[in-house]
């Protein structure tokens, strides 16, 4: 099947807004014509949310509490609600959740999955029917290290909430078949960042309080790191220094983290990262596309508009009140854009 869109392109790794055409086969972008045309669209790649905990989001609107009550294994409000969730609840919820996800812009999330194998099967059953590339990070229950058969890696809570030696015989076992492993760091302090590190993981989550001796070990040691900007402001954790990190030379990519949290909406993760991290509208833009797909090994694929790239893309217009005469496409997706502009999804 073949499709030819019009509009402003935001056109490659490096966005720039272009007018022309796209034409699209069998779900690949097969040609990119520039032309000085007129256009009322803006056509840009969908979002790649790097870092998500779905199964929470059988939870909406938790109480401000301080993040170890509400996220901490074993006992944190998130870990107590998983606990007593039926399995057909759990899986109602993930769809809805996945569901959100592709109408706001999102091609491709990473999920850190807890509950061992019965969890992420319920994810993998969640995303049946569902066109969108998901990156499943599960974790042992009770020692069983049997999710790693229908997971992508492993993803843990903190080098601080279990016994460093237990940590390195998971990695190992995760590494032994073949598969990545992450970490959250640096969440609400510095002690767990050392650790982390020394682990050598695929990608870390969070570094909110890195210091700039630790940027320098992450980038020299070429760790991926995913911040996750509101969930940090939700709980009172800081604001991280995307900024500094990018100046270090490291991949930074975004992400929602939990939903009982934040909604798995990116354009209101852009909007923050731009307004309080990074006010720099395109490396804001790579952040959510592009880095996340790089991260999680995808961006051969998906995160940019070019040809031979998967053709997952959405249309935004320029005539809601909303973005009604906007000069720059690029920043206006950037600060101000919302789901609600999105005209179609491709
Ligand atoms: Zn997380």
């Amino acid at each position: 099947m073949e499709q030819t869109l019009k509009g402003t392109i935001i056109l490659g790794d490096e966005f720039e807004a272009t007018e022309g055409y796209i034409t699209i086969k069998d779900g690949i972008i097969e040609d990119i014509e520039e032309r000085d045309i007129k256009t009322e669209s803006i056509i840009a790649p969908c979002f790649v949310n790097a870092h998500t905990h779905i199964g929470d989001s059988v939870i909406k609107d938790p109480p401000y509490l301080p993040l170890p009550e509400l996220v901490q294994p074993p006992d944190g409000l998130k870990h107590r609600i998983l606990k007593d969730i039926s399995y057909p609840e759990l899986v109602i919820s993930m769809k809805a959740c996945i569901e959100d996800m592709i109408k706001t812009g999102t091609c491709a999330f990473a999920d850190f999955r807890e509950g061992g194998v019965n969890g992420a099967g319920a994810l993998g059953e969640s995303l049946s029917g569902h066109n969108i590339c998901a990156r499943i990070f599960g974790r042992p229950a009770d020692g069983d290290m049997s999710y790693l058969d229908l997971c992508d890696g492993t993803g843990l809570s903190s080098a601080s909430d279990m016994d460093i030696d237990s940590i390195k015989e998971i990695l190992s076992q995760t590494k032994i078949k073949k598969k990545k492993f992450a970490i959250h760091a640096g969440e609400k302090d510095t002690t767990d960042i050392d650790a982390a590190i020394g682990l050598v993981p695929d990608f870390l989550v969070h570094l909110t309080h890195a210091r700039m001796r630790d940027l320098r070990s992450v980038s020299d040691a070429n760790i991926p790191v995913v911040v996750c900007l509101r969930s940090n402001l939700l709980t009172r954790s800081g604001i991280p220094p995307v900024k500094k990190m990018l100046d270090e030379g490291m991949l930074v990519a975004a992400g929602t983290d939990n939903v009982m949290l934040n909604s798995v909406n990116m354009f209101s993760e852009m909007e923050f990262l731009a307004k309080t991290a990074l006010f720099d509208d395109r490396q804001v833009f790579k952040l959510c596309t592009l880095n996340g797909a790089k991260v999680l090994g995808i961006d051969k694929e998906l995160g940019s508009i070019k040809k031979g790239k998967k053709a997952r893309l959405m249309i935004l217009t320029k005539k809601s009140n909303n973005m009604m005469g906007i000069k720059n496409p690029l920043s206006s997706i950037v600060r101000r854009a919302r789901p609600d502009d999105i005209i179609g999804i491709i």
